[in-house]
């Protein structure tokens, strides 16, 4: 066994463990302050998730202002918030800037870096930070603690499996822990730090798929060889939240093997999550002409059809056909198809049961974590003192269009400073 450190004299060292967005950021704000960082992570680089990110195009934060933007963590929004005031979207764009990295503001608001990749902005941003003089551990996975938490200002012990075996560090006077959700595990995020934080007395929220699809009870034969893949565009998409609220949003998504996914049905996948776990099942309702009253489609539906098939007829009249058309054969049944009354309302508002999540490994990203119960209001745990968390290891969740890497960087932001902040106060006594 080989042991990094030694005694806690010398330069403030703090061990960032995980080198995602919020991680890298932490270390950052640390090198900047002055002090000795040691990035440490179990992939031998750093930033995958964060590059794959980039491969559809890296949507970094969003442009609309800061009450809708804030709104966008939901029931989360009051833990969330201050974190965004400290480093929200103009500040996240600025310090991109910095890096070399130009951003445009989408037709939808999101911002994007101008060449649309992560490559280049962690490229610029990893030799900003060697140049800082911050270290990088790779191939080191954190496996627990050593002794104490904190040994009386002797630092923080840490235990890595690395290449060459068990490596305690044990100098760093505060620690980040970084160390993501649970989804897309092959990069690095498998979640198995839960049970070392739960060891030392910290509340986790179990990991759940966030931004996923779901499976429905089961696609006829027919639906699934025609249709898996297909997407269901201008759609409108309806659920009642189990706390209440209702979640109503216009957008798309796609029709899979086995039930539903894209980014119309990512942004539901809070409510239908939580009502899934707690009735066993969620209805959405789908609005398949959400740009067309209930009225107009119910006098279209109605008109008489001469000799025409119902087929031809919706087309003609409503201009639908295809996925969609198909989607309300599939959902309804014979007699539902042929009241015009009924089928004008399924029209408006067909209902579609979702059983099941698609597992967190597939998901964008995770919801649970470290709970705001769990930490004070700068991010340190109340049970490990000088112990931080930053990133989707904490417990809020957000759509996707930007809001995912916004509070991973603005956490790493408080995360960092406070750490600073903890270590230098500490160095300078009381
Ligand atoms: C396909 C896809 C596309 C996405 N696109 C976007 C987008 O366009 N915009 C957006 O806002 N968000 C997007 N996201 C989400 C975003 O990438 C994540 O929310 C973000 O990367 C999380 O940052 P993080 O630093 O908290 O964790 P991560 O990026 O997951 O980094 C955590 C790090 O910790 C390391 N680690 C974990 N456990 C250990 C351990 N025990 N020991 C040592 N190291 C460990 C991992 O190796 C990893 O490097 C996307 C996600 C996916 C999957």
């Amino acid at each position: 066994m080989a042991t990094a450190d030694a005694a806690a004299a010398g330069p403030r060292r703090v061990a960032v463990v995980g080198g995602g967005p919020a991680g890298l950021m932490a270390a950052e704000v640390l090198s900047q302050a002055g002090v000795q960082v040691d990035v440490y992570d179990a992939m031998p680089s750093v930033g995958r998730k964060f590059l794959l990110a980039g491969k559809g195009g890296l949507n970094l934060t969003h442009s609309e202002p800061h009450d809708a933007f804030a709104a966008r963590y939901g029931q989360r929004r009051a833990f969330i918030e201050p974190m965004l005031q400290a480093f929200g979207a103009p500040q996240l764009r600025e310090w991109a800037r910095g890096l070399g990295i130009e951003t445009f503001v989408g037709t939808s608001g999101r911002v994007f870096p101008t060449d649309m990749k992560a490559a280049p902005l962690l490229r610029a941003w990893l030799a900003r930070l060697r140049s800082a003089g911050v270290r990088f551990h790779m191939r080191h996975r954190w496996v627990g603690w050593a002794g104490a938490e904190s040994n009386g200002g002797q630092g923080i012990g840490l235990r890595f499996a690395s290449s060459s075996g068990e490596v305690i560090a044990d100098a760093h006077d505060a620690v980040v822990l970084a160390l993501g959700g649970a989804s897309w595990s092959r990069l690095g995020s498998d979640g198995a730090w839960v049970p070392l934080l739960e060891s030392r007395g910290v509340a986790v929220q179990p990991l759940v798929p966030s931004n996923c699809g779901f499976d429905v009870a089961g696609w006829t034969d027919f639906f699934r060889t025609k249709f898996a893949g297909a997407p269901m565009k201008n759609v409108a998409l309806a659920i009642d939240a189990i706390d209440g609220s209702r979640f109503e949003q216009q957008g798309e998504f796609v029709v899979t093997e086995g039930g539903v996914e894209g980014s119309l049905v990512y942004a539901a996948s809070g409510p239908v999550r939580e009502r899934i776990a707690r009735d066993g099942e969620a209805i959405v309702h789908i609005d398949l002409l959400p740009q067309r009253s209930a009225d107009f489609v119910a006098a279209e539906v109605a008109r008489p059809r001469g000799s025409r098939s119902l087929s031809t007829h919706l087309k003609s009249r409503l201009g639908l056909d295809g996925v969609k058309a198909a989607l309300l054969h599939e959902l309804l049944s014979r007699e539902e198809v042929h009241d015009a009354a009924r089928l004008a309302r399924a029209i408006k508002s067909l209902p579609l049961r979702l059983v099941r999540p698609r597992p967190i490994d597939e998901a964008i990203s995770s919801a649970g974590g470290v709970g705001a119960d769990a930490l004070t209001d700068r991010l340190m745990l109340r049970a490990l003192p000088r112990v931080y968390c930053a990133g989707e290891m904490l417990d809020w969740e957000a759509p996707t269009g930007g809001y995912l890497l916004t509070a991973c960087f603005a956490s790493g932001v408080v995360a960092g400073r406070a750490a600073a902040e903890s270590v230098s106060a500490e160095r300078q006594g009381p």
